[in-house]
């Protein structure tokens, strides 16, 4: 299957996706974390992306469209993908579709959780990353570790990420809101788009989203 998951940040991408790639098999593919192992390797791209990120804006198209582009040309993605925070404005979309066309390739579903703003504020101001790698997600009320600031799945340290400061956080909801969203549209157009609530316990959403995903 290939499918994008759109959400506000904070909505539970990257936690469903853990378990939606598990459960059907697939790789899951977030432009987040790739951008974040580029930072802490501190390659160039890294150092290009770290200050669009830092002030909550979109990394430009070019390199983010090549990174993912290369990302979903290896071996473990040929058969299927799930999409974290890519695309996320109409030309990285209409780059999605050009790239799957020259393959004969198309996306199965687009699925879109929802949640409202106040709410991703309260699950960003909470959430602790994991040094060592940064899909290892907590959130101090939500989902807290067994053992305080320490990751359970690797025992690396857990961290705030920069852009979640809360007035960073106010203005990705804001490009979000114009940037992002409009995707949604563009996708009904081609009558991918399965919407969900994102509300409630992580595992009520998973399965409302293998639900939608039928
Ligand atoms: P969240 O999970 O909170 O939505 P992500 O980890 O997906 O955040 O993204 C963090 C930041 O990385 C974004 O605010 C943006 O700066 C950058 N980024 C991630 N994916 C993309 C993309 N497809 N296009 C441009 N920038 C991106
Ligand atoms: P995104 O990838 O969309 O930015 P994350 O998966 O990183 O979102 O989740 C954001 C924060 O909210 C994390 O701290 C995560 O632990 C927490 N979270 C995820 N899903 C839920 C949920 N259903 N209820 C409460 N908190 C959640
Ligand atoms: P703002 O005006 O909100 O501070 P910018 O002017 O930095 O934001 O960027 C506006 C949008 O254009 C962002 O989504 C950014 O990623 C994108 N952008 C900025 N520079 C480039 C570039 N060289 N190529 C493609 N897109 C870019």
């Amino acid at each position: 299957m290939r499918i994008v998951l759109v959400g506000p940040p904070g909505a539970g991408k990257g936690t469903q996706a853990a378990f939606l790639a598990k459960n059907l098999s697939i790789p899951h593919i977030s432009t987040g974390d790739l951008f974040r192992a580029n930072i802490s390797r501190q390659t160039e791209l890294g150092k290009l992306a770290k200050s669009y990120m830092d002030a909550g804006n979109l990394v430009p198209d070019e390199v983010t469209i090549a990174m993912a582009k290369d990302r979903m040309e290896q071996p473990d993605a040929l058969g299927g993908f799930l999409l974290d925070g890519f695309p996320r404005n109409v030309s990285q979309a209409e780059a999605l579709d050009e790239m799957l066309k020259t393959e004969g390739l198309k996306l199965d579903a687009v699925l879109d959780l929802e949640v409202p703003d106040e709410e991703v504020v309260k699950r960003i101001a909470g959430r602790r990353i994991c040094r060592n790698d940064s899909s290892h997600v907590y959130h101090v009320s939500y989902k807290a570790p067994a053992q305080e600031g320490l990751c359970d799945e690797c025992g690396g340290e857990l961290y705030q990420r920069d852009d979640d400061a809360e007035d960073t956080v106010r203005k990705r909801l804001e490009v979000y809101h114009t940037q992002t969203e409009p995707i949604i549209d563009y996708y009904k157009g081609q009558d991918l788009v399965v919407t969900i609530s994102a509300l409630g316990k992580v595992d009520e959403v998973t399965q409302r989203a293998m639900e939608a995903l039928k």
